[in-house]
């Protein structure tokens, strides 16, 4: 294996970024508003906002909030605007995150360190119960903190099986999960009747909002049906939402908001012993960029309640429009009855792995899923100017493949098929492993 070596001398500015440029080329096209995932693309107007707020506060670092006082402003004024939001009370505090994942990983070790003290549950011992479509960030998190994940299947809508869910919990149980909405098929789960149980029985309640967060008011507001899923409900104890999806901020913008201080009290790290002097983080980073924090604040004030209905609007629209669309198809049908702009299609006749190569032909990037197969499809505002046109190709394409026999699936279709389905889930996972180191060397 050849090393890529650090050059001895450096390059001309053109010449570099004329490399970088080319590499973009073979990057997925999310401009043209040709990729369904990934990117929330709000149009050039507000990412250039984003993109100046974000340069600007690029070198300063949230480390030191009293050495910048600019930040420490941005982030608690994000941190309440999205309280507000949120259903939250004076008492609602929460801290920025860099994303969803480290969101989650702090609520749940926040949740673990309280039940530890105020019910003396062991390192270990600890179980996090969750609906099978909550995202796995939880299981990530009960993996590196000591902790079981109970994933507890969903039911025939797709939404947590609350008698389920309620008859898995123990003694033990340290964290209930809903989701606002799941990633997968985009359903809010009944988080009212699931947080109700959990305040009963003094378990923590996580309303995982990371996708919803920054949308589901707004589509409220818009007079579409949105269920209960945040503070205003008193079993919530925790909720998660990330500003760099719906909000629009720049990557590595999320929060997790607690009901009250006494939960984020146990968030926080500190260490007075340190040679370096008192060290206080508190989350999971200790440098971070002021770009994002920035980032997230300016894009907030920028578009305002008013600006997030219009963006809500055009999704909603394109959402419908797509929904529709595509359960015209024959063979092919939208999963559950999603709330927002988020959803699935699969098909009974269709092999959709298939059916997403084909559409890759046609320059389209859709996410694979499984358990059961399925093709997934996040919504931004910038894609009301390719409804029609990839409707147009979804039809072509599902007629390609609408008569291709097992024997004829190949390639990543073929793969994908057959992760879904190797009885062996801990060979599935070394499979993947594997793949990943060969990705990640040169
Ligand atoms: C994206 C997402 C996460 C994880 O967020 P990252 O920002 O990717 O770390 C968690 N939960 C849900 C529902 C999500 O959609």
């Amino acid at each position: 294996m050849a090393r890529v070596k650090l050059p001895e001398n450096g390059c001309s500015e053109d010449e570099l970024f004329s490399q970088m440029t080319e590499n973009h080329k073979g990057d997925a096209n999310w401009k043209d508003g040709r990729t369904w995932s990934m990117v929330y693309n709000s149009g050039e107007k507000i990412m250039e906002v984003v993109k100046r707020a974000y340069l600007e506060f690029m070198v300063e670092n949230g480390l030191g909030p009293t050495t910048y006082p600019s930040l420490r402003r941005f982030e608690t004024e994000v941190i309440s605007m999205t309280a507000h939001l949120l259903g939250g009370d004076e008492a609602v505090v929460g801290t920025m995150t860099s994303g969803g994942t480290e969101s989650i990983l702090m609520a749940v070790k926040t949740a673990r360190d309280l039940a530890s003290e105020s019910r003396g549950i062991k390192l270990g011992e600890g179980e996090i119960l969750m609906p099978s479509s909550a995202h796995p960030a939880f299981c990530k998190a009960a993996h590196y903190l000591g902790l079981h994940a109970i994933q507890v299947p969903v039911g025939e809508d797709l939404r947590a099986d609350v008698q389920a869910m309620e008859h898995a919990i123990t003694d033990k149980t340290v964290m209930m999960v809903g989701s606002a909405p799941g990633y997968p098929h985009g359903v809010v789960d009944p988080i009212e009747a699931l947080s109700r149980i959990a305040h009963e029985r003094n378990i923590w309640f996580h309303t995982d909002a990371c996708l919803g967060g920054f949308l589901l008011p707004f589509v409220r507001k818009l007079g579409y049906p949105v269920p209960a899923f945040d503070f205003s409900l008193p079993g919530v104890t925790s909720v998660s939402a990330d500003v760099h999806k719906y909000g629009f901020a720049a990557k590595g913008a999320s929060t997790v908001l607690y009901r009250d201080e006494k939960y984020r009290h146990h968030q926080f790290y500190v260490t007075a012993d340190w040679s370096g002097g008192i060290y206080a983080t508190p989350a999971l980073a200790g440098a971070r960029t002021g770009g994002s924090i920035a980032g997230a604040w300016a894009v907030l004030n920028f578009l305002g309640e008013e600006g997030y209905l219009d963006l809500a609007r055009r999704m909603m629209t394109s959402t419908k429009q797509l929904i529709a669309g595509i359960n015209g198809i024959e063979g092919l049908s939208v999963l559950g009855e999603p709330e927002m702009t988020v959803f699935a299609f699969g098909s009974d006749t269709v092999n959709v792995y298939a059916l997403a190569e084909a559409l890759h032909d046609r320059k389209w990037h859709v996410e694979r899923q499984h358990l059961p197969p399925s093709l997934h499809m996040m919504v931004s505002p910038e894609h009301d100017t390719v409804v029609d046109e990839f409707l147009a190709d979804l039809i072509i394409s599902t007629d390609q493949v609408r008569h291709l026999d097992a024997s004829e699936i190949k390639g990543l279709a073929a793969m994908y098929g057959m992760m879904g389905t190797m009885p062996d889930r801990h060979a599935a996972t070394e499979f993947v492993r594997n793949a990943l180191s060969q990705l990640y060397n040169v």
